[in-house]
Parts: C-alpha cells; structure tokens; sequence
C-alpha cells in the first residue's frame, strides 16, 4: 500500500523522535492528520518552544537570557550542581531537596568520540566557582558519567573548591532521569566528599 506523501513525510518526521518507534509514529501521524484542533494546538506550541533560548550562565533552557534558576535569588549560590542534561536538572528539581545552582554540561567526557574537557565546555564551568564552597558532581551512573566526575573532582580540588558526588544507592549504569524523586532527593543529602 502506498501512503500519501505528506503522511508519510509526517510519519518519518515523527518517528525520528527519541522514544517513537515506526508504529507509534504511523499512529500519532493519522491522530493528527484527522483531528485540526490537536495539528494545530502542536503548531502552537512547537512554534513557542522553538523560541526556547539556552541560558548562558548554567545551559538550562530560558525565556532568553539567564534562566528562572539564576535569576532566583532565593538560591544558594555557594552551590553547584554538575549535571549531563536538563532531563537531570529537572529530575533533580523535582526532588526538591536541593536549592542550589546547576551547570549543564550537555553530555559527558568521551575521548573515544572526540569529546574533551574543551568540547564540553568545562572552562565554562571552572570560571564560575567563584563564591562556590561545594560542587556536587550529579553525572550519570554511567561508566562515562564516573570518568567525568573523576576528572571534575581533580580539576576543582587544584582550584580549592569542594567536590561531591551523589550517593550510592542510584541504579548503576543508568541516566539521573529515570530515578524516582525520593531515591534522588536521599542520594543528594547522602551526597560525598570526592
Ligand atoms: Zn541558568
């Protein structure tokens, strides 16, 4: 059977997506081609996300310039959190056991794929710890996530400042996004020197 062109290109479009196989894709493509008020409802809003900015201080996404986080100053700022992805800042905020600032790297050190300490950014990292007393190296439990927070922890204890890590108790092998919030709020506050 073929399919009409412009459903098939909104099917390859979807199933291209994180978490959509083929056959959800084919699903959530006729769902839309016969129901306006939800193509147009999606419309909207990916057009309002595509106006997402990311914030130049941490790489959480903002509204444009620093994030909400940043420009909070209820947050404890002798605080900073490394984590991979926003998915982990979220997951982490979620917990509601920290209050502290964040820094996004947007992934981890891998030199087997060409990411070094400058393809991650880190030296934007290491010019923020100024006022900083603790840096709590929330990476995933991963085996790159462990070599990441490794080398963070050599690199602040030569600049003076604390490092921790979350506490064991978290899955091993597994990204901070897929922890419940009770299990991740007990490893933030069981959290140790490094
Ligand atoms: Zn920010």
């Amino acid at each position: 059977m073929r399919y009409p062109e412009p459903l098939l290109k909104l099917i390859r479009a979807l199933s291209g997506l994180p978490g959509l196989g083929p056959k959800s894709a084919q699903r959530l493509a006729l769902h839309l081609v016969f129901h306006p008020e939800a193509q147009k409802a999606l419309k909207e809003a990916l057009l309002g996300a595509g106006g997402l900015s990311v914030c130049p201080a941490c790489g959480n996404l903002s509204e444009g310039g620093l994030c909400a986080i940043c420009q909070d100053e209820g947050r404890d700022r002798r605080l900073l959190c490394v984590v991979e992805s926003v998915q982990d800042l979220y997951a982490l905020e979620k917990s509601g056991e920290y209050q502290g600032l964040y820094h996004v790297l947007g992934g981890t050190l891998n030199p087997l794929e060409g990411v070094g300490p400058r393809e991650l950014g880190l030296e934007g990292l290491f010019a923020r710890l100024e006022g900083v007393e603790e840096v709590i190296l929330a990476t995933g439990m991963t085996v790159e996530g462990e070599a990441t927070a490794l080398y963070l922890a050599e690199e602040l204890k030569k600049r003076g400042v604390r490092a921790s890590r979350l506490a064991y108790g978290l899955p091993m092998g597994g990204s901070l996004e897929y922890v419940d919030e009770v299990t991740l709020g007990r490893a933030l506050e069981g959290r140790r020197p490094v």
